[in-house]
């Protein structure tokens, strides 16, 4: 007999927009084709896992009939675009959400053949026979690799603009949007053991009108299209192409192919990576809640009814829906009055509203790894929890409860919750043992570095103790832990570290 494969299905979904409706087909396919559980990409979609072959068509059509997709979820094309999710401020805010979208549809393969089911990271079908169409921009033969795409607004870092291939970070003037500095080249896997392979962050390219973005974005693909590398899937993402010819060449290859002379991009700054947790008034006056989701996984278990719980409240009181890039939940569109009883009803299935109360989680993603990831060589999803809770009693004992770190852990060097930004990560070596990587930055603007390897999950709180009492003695006014690590430098954290009292 066949194996019962159970397959992954991914949606498209640009700045993880959506209406209840959509949320609630997700919600209903989960429980009738999958797992009983949703879970929150880094991108701002929805996976569906446990899928069985013979349900996946099933599953696709009702997605497409959602007016959501899946195409282009998974594959060598643009994948899901994208966005800051917060509706707060302005128009220019907006605008960025609609750019996004405009991007998704521009970049989107035009043939529907391009439906694939993924299994183990393969490809191992599509769902209709490839009709023979050369793509105006993929050409016949798409893109040597997975491409991503994000829209920023100025001075908040949360969809980590130097892990894409390209970002569009929004420059605003008197709460106008002005234009794009165009940042291209960064992206976070690597392969262990393989030199040729490392995260890298992007660089600024150039700025851009909003005119322009479509033409710019495309443009850019097709420099990867005809440069990146085809002969090695590790080597085969864009920011290799970036590093090795550089910034000038590539940006030279753009302005021939579109025909004119771009603008020197602006200095970027970003002050901030706003979770968008909590209580907040939108331009329009309205509401929107966001929720804390570990680890972005949507289910039901004795103590929490996370997943019934959202369920039965998008179904009453219909909020739009946003996904965010820490697979966290935002509920919008509320008006005031329905504020107290959205919160309670939230309450009475366990679900906590008040971001404060989440604990040192609050700032921590992982990303699924074993079971469901067919790369994963450790645990991720699974093991972050235990670990933060030591972690967090370690802080605790050392009056440093509240701070604000960020943790990261994946169960393969691919990096999908993006480990080698922030102020920790933790990278899957094998089986319980991990690479730990400090001294990035909460702004996720610097790579942290590798400070030791081959850690069991149980000897983690023990490696990184000695660095928490170090930088609450010696740290500078308002320096996070991982500034504070990357000021110190790697090996002369091991050396003092090493010289404290054990205790
Ligand atoms: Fe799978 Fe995690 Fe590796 Fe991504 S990082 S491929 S989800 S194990």
């Amino acid at each position: 007999a066949e194996k019962a494969y159970q397959f992954m299905i991914r949606s498209r979904i640009p700045g993880g927009a959506l209406t209840a409706d959509q949320y609630l087909v997700q919600d209903d396919l989960s429980e009738r084709y999958g797992n009983h559980t949703m879970r929150i990409t880094t991108r701002q979609s929805f996976q569906l896992h446990g899928i069985l072959k013979g349900n996946i068509h099933a599953t696709i059509n009702e997605i497409n009939k959602s007016l959501l997709s899946t195409l282009a979820a998974c594959g060598d094309v643009n994948r899901n675009v994208m966005a800051c999710p917060a509706p707060v401020s302005s128009r220019a805010q907006a605008q960025i959400q609609e750019i996004a979208h405009k991007l998704a549809m521009h970049l989107a393969p035009k043939s529907s053949a391009y439906h694939e089911i993924w299994l183990d990271g393969e490809k191992v079908a599509s769902s209709e026979e490839p009709e023979v169409v050369v793509e105006p921009m993929y050409g016949t033969t798409y893109l040597p690799r997975k491409f991503k795409v994000g829209v920023l607004y100025p001075g908040d870092n949360c969809i980590d603009a130097f892990t894409q291939d390209i970002a569009f970070i929004a420059r605003v003037e008197d709460e106008q949007l002005v234009g794009f500095t165009a940042v291209i080249g960064g992206g976070m896997g690597a392969t262990h053991g393989k030199k040729e392979t490392f995260p890298r962050l992007g660089n600024p390219l150039a700025d851009v009108s909003v005119d322009q973005v479509l033409k710019v974005a495309e443009t850019i693909i097709t420099v990867q299209r005809d440069y990146g590398d085809r002969t090695n899937r590790r080597h085969a993402r864009m920011k290799y192409v970036v590093e090795e010819r550089g910034i000038p060449w590539f940006r030279q290859q753009v302005e021939e192919r579109l025909g004119y002379q771009l603008s020197d991009p602006s200095e970027v700054h970003f002050h901030d990576v706003d979770h968008h947790l909590g209580w907040h008034q939108q331009h329009d006056g309205n509401w929107f809640l966001g929720l804390h989701i570990e680890n972005g996984r949507l289910r039901d278990t004795e103590t929490l009814q996370l997943k019934s719980g959202l369920r039965t409240v998008i179904k009453e009181f219909r909020p739009n829906i946003r996904l965010t890039a820490q697979q966290n939940i935002l509920l919008i569109d509320i008006p005031k009055e329905q504020r107290a009883a959205i919160e309670a009803r939230l309450q009475g299935f366990g679900i906590e509203t008040d971001a404060e109360a989440i604990g040192a989680y609050r700032y921590a993603m992982a990303c699924p790894a074993l079971p469901t990831c067919g790369l994963a060589v450790a645990e991720a999803e699974r093991a972050l929890p235990g670990v933060v809770k030591q972690l967090e009693a370690n802080l605790q004992e050392l009056g440093l409860d509240g701070e604000k770190i960020s943790f990261r852990m994946t169960g393969c060097p691919n990096g999908c919750a993006r480990p080698y930004m922030g102020d920790v990560g933790f990278v899957g070596r094998s089986r319980d043992l991990y690479n730990v990587h400090v001294g990035g930055d909460w702004q996720n603007t610097r790579l942290n570095t590798i400070y030791a390897q081959n850690v069991n999950v149980k000897d983690i709180p023990s490696v990184l103790s000695p660095l928490f009492t170090l930088w609450r003695d010696e740290r500078e006014a308002g320096e996070g832990f991982g500034d504070f690590c990357h000021r110190i430098g790697v090996e002369q954290l091991k050396e003092r570290a090493a010289a404290q009292p054990v205790t």
